[in-house]
């Protein structure tokens, strides 16, 4: 019974105190269907936490976007990448909402963001209308529900930010109904020796543990013996109803002895710190297994805000002789929680496992500015790339360097300088900086070209050389054929490809006039819309210039009619 009163208490403060800072049910939906999710806000992406919810949209495109409240727009920005075509609308209450991967816009936003295309002859544009010049009313259809930008797939990404800091909070905390009756899954439980000499079960490295479900539902692991300092990490994620989407946790909290020792939630966070991600998530370990663990302890070098309550930074100081009772409690924002329980005996044992030796030539301090000559190219990393100080591996080449390997994250970007002067000058021309993965394949890194130098300027580790693209790209009619009537036509689409440094821009226009083409490169298309009405000419003369990173260049011309 007190335990009961103890949860309905608990769950009624959780709910008030929600309520008393962020309004509830002021805020409509922005799709007419039933919200379900296919991610959650504070999800863990890679160098980023997911900073909306993302709704699904059944599969398809196109489904209406309403405007949450009345509001003015504040922001619009088309972008092959990111956000794709993404609306911003603050609200006289405060906030401002989020719509992204859009389709299209609404048709005044929709007018207005072509006129800014046509004027700047560029499908990539960025606009901050003046407040009240496009003003939006509560349940208006301001946009259509797209794939654009960095999206897997049909979904509405929706955010609700602060307009005053911009910080983007969690859009479950204003009232939206989304149905979720299922507890967290746990995927694993690790532990982690910290200080020198640590031990978990006889061994210095991580360790994952081993635990049962109880008859309650809760879970309590194999009893560990340990000495030192240690902490825990888990792998766990949420599943809601009507979907089979693996959905972040809303909070963790780690008790020891009772005693809260740290607690961390996804109410918000700043686009400042979310980076800081990689060092929340045991990023080694997401470079091995494709797993994030979630550390219930904070290292020393992680500066997010996330943190409602930590004693000894969520470490755990075990002493010969002591028990620990360690509960981590893991919840969604329904009030799901799931339970384990891990009893602790502190004991001095002989270590069975040791540590990896990562000894390398180079010891990197990370505060200091780091500079390294590796045949090829030169590296210079500046003070506080990293996080904290280790053995980097480094491989020398007259052509291709290592950079040690991604299981380290970079925090800001380093420099890499290779000296061209040995390959001919027209070959340069046509050399670019490329990231080789571990299949060897090259990708472009953004190549400036200065000084008999070529830089570039990256957060990603591994090996890099210099690749040469002699083969400008290709343009190919998509849905018409050369001298075709297309009077009955909606639009116009081409395929772009280029085979190695990829596509850098592209231009095109009907009987000498610049034309808007929507790039999606996840398909590889260009395409024009009839209804922007360039020419009313029969006889129609298409030209596109289509350029790669190196500066190939392929123009198609083709002629087409239309009544
Ligand atoms: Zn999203």
């Amino acid at each position: 019974m007190r335990l009961y009163l103890f949860f309905i208490t608990f769950f009624i403060a959780l709910h008030l105190s929600a309520q008393k800072e962020y309004p509830q049910d002021v805020f409509g939906s922005p799709l007419d269907i039933p919200l379900v999710l296919a991610g959650t806000f504070g999800e863990l992406r890679s160098n980023h936490f997911h900073s909306g919810m993302d709704i699904k949209t059944q599969q398809r495109e196109g489904l209406p976007v309403y405007a949450i409240a009345d509001g003015t727009v504040t922001r619009i920005v088309v972008s092959h990448w990111g956000y794709g075509k993404a609306l911003y609308v603050a609200h006289p209450n405060g906030y401002t909402s989020v719509y992204a991967h859009l389709k299209k816009f609404g048709p005044e936003i929709e007018e207005y963001v072509k006129k800014v295309q046509y004027e700047k002859q560029s499908y990539e544009v960025e606009m901050f209308p003046d407040y009240g010049e496009l003003k939006v009313t509560n349940g208006s259809i301001i946009a259509y529900s797209g794939n654009t930008g960095g999206s897997a797939g049909p979904h509405l990404h929706f955010e609700i930010r602060s307009s005053v800091s911009g910080k983007p909070t969690n859009p479950l905390l204003y009232g939206y109904e989304v149905r979720d009756a299922t507890d967290p899954t746990l995927l694993g439980l690790y532990g982690y020796p910290i200080s020198d000499g640590a031990l978990i079960n006889k061994s210095a490295e991580k360790i994952q543990l081993n635990y049962t479900r109880q008859s309650d539902g809760s879970f309590l692991a194999d009893k560990v013996t340990a000495s030192g300092t240690i902490g825990f990490g888990i792998n766990t994620f949420d599943r809601l109803d009507m979907a089979a989407n693996q959905n972040g946790v809303y909070a963790v909290k780690q008790t020891v002895n009772g005693r809260v020792y740290s607690e961390f939630d996804f109410e918000t966070f700043s686009f400042a710190e979310t980076r800081y991600i990689n060092t929340l998530v045991d990023y080694a370990h997401y470079y091995d297994h494709r797993q994030r663990i979630q550390k219930c302890f904070k290292e020393p070098y992680n500066h997010l805000s996330i943190y409602k309550s930590l004693y000894n930074d969520g470490k755990i100081n075990v002493e010969e002789g002591m028990s620990y009772n360690v509960e981590l409690l893991i919840s969604d924002l329904a009030g799901n929680t799931t339970k384990l329980v891990i009893p602790i005996e502190g004991k001095k044992e002989e270590e069975k496992i040791t540590k990896e030796d990562k000894t390398t030539e180079n010891y990197l301090i990370a505060e200091k500015p780091n500079n390294f000559d590796l045949g090829a190219a030169k590296v210079y990393f500046p003070a506080s790339t990293f996080y904290e100080d280790f053995f980097i591996n480094l491989e020398k080449g007259n052509d291709t360097i290592t950079i040690h390997d991604n299981s380290v994250a970079a925090h800001r970007n380093f420099t890499i300088s290779f000296d061209p002067s040995k390959y001919a000058m027209e070959d340069r021309n046509q050399m670019f900086i490329a990231h080789l993965d571990s299949r060897l394949r090259p990708s472009y890194s953004k190549t400036y070209k200065r000084d008999g130098a070529f830089t570039t300027r990256t957060r990603t580790l591994g090996t890099y050389t210099l690749v040469r693209d002699s083969v400008a790209p290709q343009v190919r009619p998509k849905n018409f054929k050369e001298k075709q009537w297309l009077s009955n036509y909606n639009y116009l689409s081409l395929t772009i490809t280029d085979d190695l440094s990829g596509i850098d821009s592209y231009s095109a226009t009907l009987n000498g006039k610049w034309i808007l083409m929507e790039y999606e490169p996840k398909t590889n298309t260009i395409t024009y819309n009839f209804d922007d009405k360039i020419v009313n000419e029969t006889e129609c003369e298409l030209k596109v210039t289509v350029t790669d990173n190196v500066g190939n260049s392929t123009t198609y011309t083709g002629t087409f009619f239309r009544k």
